[in-house]
């Protein structure tokens, strides 16, 4: 649907005080982890509900002089997860560092790409006719899991830490609600 189209079927809501009509404009980012036995950048295993810190190793907790080796099961899934949703594969790829500095983040920086994703374009062509295009698909690693909820201090579990995730981004394509729900229930579907 236009803006126009949108518009027409009566889509957005109403001002009251200026009765300007507002569509919303939606697109998403939506991670997903992909269940590969170990982490992206070692050979920890990933286990949910495992004891805290138990999954971890010098490279998942970035002590100096760690590096990182990318596991090729990860690869291998992404790359199927792009066809499935018809994007393009790159031939040529790379990391980067995202700096920043949060506690459930003890390198200081997460891998993820930035210029050069693995993937690109693609889409999701919703019940209603409705096509959703994919802007690319990138492979991060996650960061650990922060614990707010156990007293007055912040606990640390960094068994998450380097656990491979794939970010699907979209151009902001959908307009309302339903067509927000109808893009997450056929992207979960498809993978
Ligand atoms: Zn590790």
């Amino acid at each position: 649907m236009t803006t126009t189209q949108a518009e027409k079927a009566g889509a957005g809501v109403v001002s009251k005080r200026t009765g300007v009509r507002w569509i919303p404009v939606i697109g998403l980012e939506v991670h997903c982890q992909l269940d590969t036995r170990t982490k992206l950048f070692c050979g920890c295993e990933y286990r949910f509900g495992a004891p805290p810190n138990s999954l971890t190793c010098p490279r998942c907790t970035g002590q100096p002089g760690a590096l990182p080796v990318l596991n090729q099961e990860a690869l291998a899934l992404a790359v199927r997860a792009a066809l499935a949703l018809g994007a393009d594969v790159a031939p040529w790829s790379k990391f980067d560092r995202k700096n920043y500095f949060y506690c459930d983040l003890p390198k200081g920086y997460q891998i993820s790409q930035y210029d050069r994703p693995f993937c690109t374009g693609g889409g999701i062509t919703l019940p209603s006719g409705k096509r959703v295009r994919l802007t690319r698909i990138h492979l991060e690693e996650d960061a650990g899991k922060a614990i707010h909820d156990r007293g007055d201090e912040t606990l640390v579990d960094l068994n998450r830490s380097s656990v491979p995730l794939i970010e699907s981004v979209t151009e902001a394509d959908m307009q309302t609600a339903e067509e927000a729900y109808d893009y997450l229930s056929a992207l979960k579907e498809i993978l």
